[in-house]
């Protein structure tokens, strides 16, 4: 693993500095918790830690490895614009926190905040860790509207159905909450290094460099404004393609919020959402692992590793499910729509276990986000929060029909689905429903 972590570059200011340790905030601009760095009135050290309790379990081929590789370097380039540079580590986060603790001045240190389990855990430890030595560790919201405590009912508990949260949601935002947060470029509002610090290569971090296919982090007005209309339809590039970004934060959710406030209802809508999910998976951390409503780890998955491999591959001879399955491996990407069809197949139609399902999204999207995959998951098996109901079994040939008329997303991806080549369909769609009735039934009565 190289850079070793020895190879820290000294300061060339004296005096104390506050670290601001990126993680998915991966930008300058409209940054909630630089600007509480910045307010602190020290030299900002910038730092991001490759972090091996996570790498190590990625593929040797990650596009998002790949895009955050560059996206960290596009970073590194901007802080050394401002005279500064990024401190990156390469190693695990307590090695990375003691090899930083011996060799800088650190008065106070800031983050954005993040409601993953681990990086729960992680942030609990690092926060103790730096107490001993008596630094602050400021965790700021950043990458929700509102925190996880800040949207809860009447009698201060979590929603748990979306709409009544959705109404609170709206009522409690003011300009305040999408106010851009401004930045201070003055070369000393900014750690300087006697050196430039090194940037590990993507091989050294063990990786191999294959295209991130990812979009760039901007969208149209006129998108935004016609969104309503055009997001359910795979064949349209009519969604903004932005998960990845909101993911690694090299956008600001924010800005995006004001531009969805007065261009697109249905847009922030879906913004709504994904605070609702990271809300969810704060407070229920149970749902990595298990159904949201205990009764439904009942249901008896199917094992079927045939079924699987053939959803997973796009063969199943249902075209809408096998062209969403082959974008998502072509691409790393997969509509919406689509997701919830594909979602559906499995859990429905072949019965199998929706954590499978899950972990395969979470190994292929580039917009993997555990929050909205969970709960994407949940929803389309019937056993989140405020899910579907276990009897809303997807038929593909009707959705096919109402989102996909003139199969222009279907020719795309499996352009032979005419010829006798294509496969016959894995099971019938009625008996697949009738099955998947009975067996829902069976568990949570009729
Ligand atoms: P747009 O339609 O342009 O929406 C804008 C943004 O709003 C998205 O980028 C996303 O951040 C947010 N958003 C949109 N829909 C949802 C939603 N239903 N729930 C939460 N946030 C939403 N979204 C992820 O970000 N990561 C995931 O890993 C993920 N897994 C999913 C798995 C399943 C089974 C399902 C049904 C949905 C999943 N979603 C996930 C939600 C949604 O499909 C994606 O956010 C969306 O398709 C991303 O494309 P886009 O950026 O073009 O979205």
């Amino acid at each position: 693993m190289t850079p070793t972590l020895a190879t820290l570059p000294p300061l060339a200011t004296g005096g104390p500095v506050t670290v601001h340790w990126f993680r998915r905030d991966l930008r300058l601009s409209d940054h909630a918790a630089l600007a509480a760095a910045q307010a602190q009135r020290r030299p900002v050290l910038g730092l991001f830690v490759y972090d091996r309790a996570i790498l190590d379990l990625l593929p040797h081929e990650d596009r998002r490895v790949v895009f955050l590789h560059r996206q960290v370097a596009a970073l590194k380039t901007a802080l050394q614009a401002l005279g500064s540079d990024l401190i990156v580590i390469n190693g695990t986060v307590a090695a990375a926190w003691e090899r930083l603790l011996a060799t800088y001045p650190i008065a106070a240190v800031t983050t954005v905040r993040d409601y993953e389990p681990y990086a729960t855990e992680r942030d609990r430890w690092v926060g103790e860790r730096l107490a001993q030595q008596g630094i602050g560790f400021q965790q700021v919201k950043d990458q929700v509207i509102f925190d996880t405590g800040e949207v809860l009912t009447g009698s201060g508990k979590p929603y748990q159905v979306f709409t009544p949260y959705k109404r609170a949601w709206l009522a409690r935002l003011t300009d305040a909450d999408l106010t851009p947060w401004a930045l201070d470029t003055h070369p000393e509002a900014w750690a300087r290094f006697a050196q430039p610090a090194p940037y590990p290569t993507l091989a050294e971090l063990g990786f191999a460099q294959v295209p991130d296919l990812a979009p760039p982090p901007t969208t149209t007005d006129a998108l935004l404004a016609h969104y309503g209309q055009t997001r359910n339809f795979p064949g349209q590039a009519g969604t903004s393609r932005l998960g990845v970004h909101l993911r690694f934060g090299t956008l600001s959710l924010r800005e995006l919020a004001r531009r969805a406030l007065s261009l697109s209802e249905a847009y922030l809508n879906e913004l709504i959402w994904r605070d609702f999910y990271q809300m969810i998976l704060h407070h229920f951390p149970h749902v990595v692992g298990q159904a949201f409503k205990p009764t439904y780890d009942a249901i008896p998955w199917r094992d079927d590793p045939e079924g699987l491999a053939r959803w997973k591959a796009g063969a199943t001879g249902y075209p809408i499910v096998d062209a969403g399955m082959r974008e998502l491996s072509a691409t790393g990407y997969q509509h919406n729509r689509v997701r919830m069809i594909t979602a559906s197949f499995l859990t429905k139609h072949l019965l199998i276990d929706w954590r499978l399902g899950e972990a395969y999204f979470a190994e292929k999207l580039l917009d993997f986000e555990l929050a909205s995959n969970n709960g994407g998951w949940q929803w389309a098996a019937g056993t989140g929060v405020d899910a579907a109901p276990y009897f809303r079994i997807f038929n593909p040939a009707e959705q096919t029909r109402k989102f996909d008329p003139q199969l222009r997303y279907i020719r795309q991806w499996v352009p032979e689905f005419e010829s006798l080549a294509y496969p016959k369909p894995i099971i019938d769609h009625r008996e697949a429903r009738e099955r998947a009735l009975a067996t829902y039934k069976g568990v949570l009565g009729p």
